[in-house]
């Protein structure tokens, strides 16, 4: 894109900053890199809307063909392996296994391209607690039968600190400085999340739990739907700036959205869900340097044989006696006849992919509407000087309160690598932009690195010296946005329902993208499809 500096910065990052980063005209350094992932092949195969013709000698034949290979199909490869069942293939698009919970390896550590951490689940969630089990995470359980995870797995602290006015503090919430007022009303925000974690239907049910599945449907809790969270915290008199900052974070950390823009359910769902009962912490997060990756390399250990990576499926047909699944392999088109597939891949894909879908039309895949991100890995020399002495030190997550982005985590924190070399991953989600994707798609590598560097540089003004390399990857459709009228309005539930012989697995049923809910579809798609 043709756009000055100031251009840039200032679609990113705001006027005042980009007029501050440009003022001087100094010219830095710039580390090498390149935009990586994500293939744009699957998009310009669909938009040709070519008429697929398999040779006769390019089919074969299996009982289930799972589309997609991120967490969802992972899963239920997983668990179709763990019954017994092979007769199964899992096709997946990318080179790469994994989807928005990916990974790279490099030096020192791994790092993550999506999705980096789990909250430890509560003891009702057995199929995610055995798998943790199965991967060796397991320390015990307390005398309440809650799980104990070693404590390597577990975030060290410090775990997150917030960039303001030129220094860093410990947490989140932006203690220092506020006013009687602001630690009044955030007391009293807390007292709300506590009544909703107290809060019980009359069956039993909680409002907000993990998965969202287990969730009560009664009116007093789904009715938040309808409102924003901006709107809620407006009808219970919120005005704190640094409240409404901290609300707003956890919209944009888990949602991609703004405050305005997210269901007042899942706004209170970020902060209630993970809570057992009122005064006691959130669940603490599973973690290492590859994030989420850890447990993609733990599936695809477990079903590599049936995995076939870059196929690209352009065509599922529904038959009368099964589904017929065309692919790209390379450049060759290949068929496979099943009796069932299971459709992991995002929702809207699929009126493009399913014949018949937009004449029988199951459910309204345009509802599931999806937010832009990029994601950069800075490869760094050495750390970051602290600029005072007294400055809370290198976390895991690091948040930068006056920047649209989300800051950086640190791959190398887990390792308690405290010193050289490390790999930063920064986060920016497009939550601002009507047309965030396009916008996405329309800068280059250059342009997005300078955000990032220019960006970081107000907390690390040596970032600049330190970076040897930034990788970007632009996620497209990185989330399923979960905005008011969304997650109760009965859309997701008709989706849920099987099409013809195709079942639906991914994460975007949920109307929230986090690994337990794809992890919750994974496993009810295999269960539907062998019955167990
Ligand atoms: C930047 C970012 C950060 C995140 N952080 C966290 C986090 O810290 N914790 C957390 O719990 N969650 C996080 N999430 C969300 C989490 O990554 C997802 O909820 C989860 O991994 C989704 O898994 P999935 O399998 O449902 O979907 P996806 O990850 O979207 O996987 C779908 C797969 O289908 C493939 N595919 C699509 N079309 C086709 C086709 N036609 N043929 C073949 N294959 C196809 C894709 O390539 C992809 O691999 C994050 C997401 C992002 C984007």
């Amino acid at each position: 894109m043709d756009l000055t500096r100031r251009e840039l910065l200032t679609a990113f990052l705001g006027a005042p900053f980009a007029f501050a980063a440009c003022r001087t005209g100094e010219t830095r350094a710039f580390p090498d890199g390149e935009i990586v992932g994500q293939s744009a092949t699957l998009g310009h195969v669909l938009r040709e809307n070519r008429s697929f013709e398999v040779p006769a000698d390019k089919w074969e034949s299996k009982k289930i063909a799972i589309i997609g290979g991120g967490i969802a199909g992972l899963t239920t490869a997983w668990k179709l392996k763990k019954d017994n069942f092979s007769d199964f293939v899992l096709l997946e698009l990318e080179k790469e296994i994994g989807g928005t919970s990916q990974s790279g390896r490099g030096e020192p550590v791994g790092y993550p391209w999506g999705a980096h951490y789990l909250p430890v689940p509560f003891r009702e969630n057995t199929e995610l607690v055995s798998l943790l089990d199965e991967m060796s995470l397991l320390e015990s359980r307390d005398a309440n039968g809650e799980i104990i995870v070693k404590e390597q797995f577990l975030c060290r602290e410090p775990e997150e600190r917030v960039f303001y006015k030129g220094r860093w503090y410990e947490g989140l919430y932006l203690g220092v400085g506020a006013s009687e007022e602001d630690k009044r009303q955030f007391s009293e925000f807390q007292k709300q999340v506590d009544q909703w974690v107290n809060w019980r239907d009359a069956s039993g049910k909680r409002a907000f739990v993990v998965p969202l599945a287990n969730c009560s449907t009664d009116a007093e809790a789904t009715s938040l739907d309808k409102i924003s969270f901006a709107e809620w915290l407006r009808q219970n008199g919120f005005t704190s700036e640094r409240l409404l900052w901290y609300c707003d974070y956890a919209c944009r950390d888990d949602y991609g959205l703004r405050l305005e823009q997210t269901s007042a359910w899942v706004g209170l769902f970020y902060f209630c869900s993970r809570v057992r009962k009122s005064g006691v912490e959130s669940q603490p997060f599973i973690t290492c340097p590859e994030g989420n990756g850890q447990f993609v390399s733990h599936f695809f250990e477990e079903v590599k044989d049936n995995v076939r990576k870059s196929q690209i499926v352009v065509s599922v047909v529904p038959t009368e006696t099964g589904v017929d699944v065309l692919c790209l392999d390379g450049g060759e088109l290949r068929g496979i006849h099943c009796e069932r597939v299971i459709f992991a891949s995002p929702m809207f894909t699929a009126p493009y992919i399913i014949r018949g879908f937009r004449e029988d039309t199951p459910f309204a895949a345009s509802e599931f509407q999806h937010n832009a991100w990029f994601v950069a890995n800075l490869f760094l020399k050495d750390r970051p000087k602290p600029r005072f002495a007294k400055d809370f030190p290198l976390a895991w997550d690091n948040v930068l309160y006056e920047s649209p982005s989300l800051g950086y985590v640190t791959a190398t924190h887990q390792k308690g690598i405290d010193y050289g070399p490390t790999i930063l991953t920064y986060y920016y989600p497009m939550c601002a932009e009507e047309n965030g994707r396009t916008k996405l798609f329309n800068y280059e590598w250059r342009d997005l690195a300078d955000v990032c560097l220019a960006d970081l540089a107000r907390a690390h003004p040596d970032i600049y010296d330190l970076t040897t390399r930034i990788d970007i990857m632009r996620w497209g459709h990185a989330m399923i946005s979960p905005r008011p009228n969304f997650i109760w309005s009965g859309i997701r539930e008709n989706a849920i329902k099987p099409y013809r012989n195709i079942h639906f697995a991914h994460t975007d049923l949920s109307g929230i993208a986090l690994f337990e809910e794809a992890f919750y579809h994974g496993l009810r798609a295999a269960s539907e499809v062998i019955g167990r």
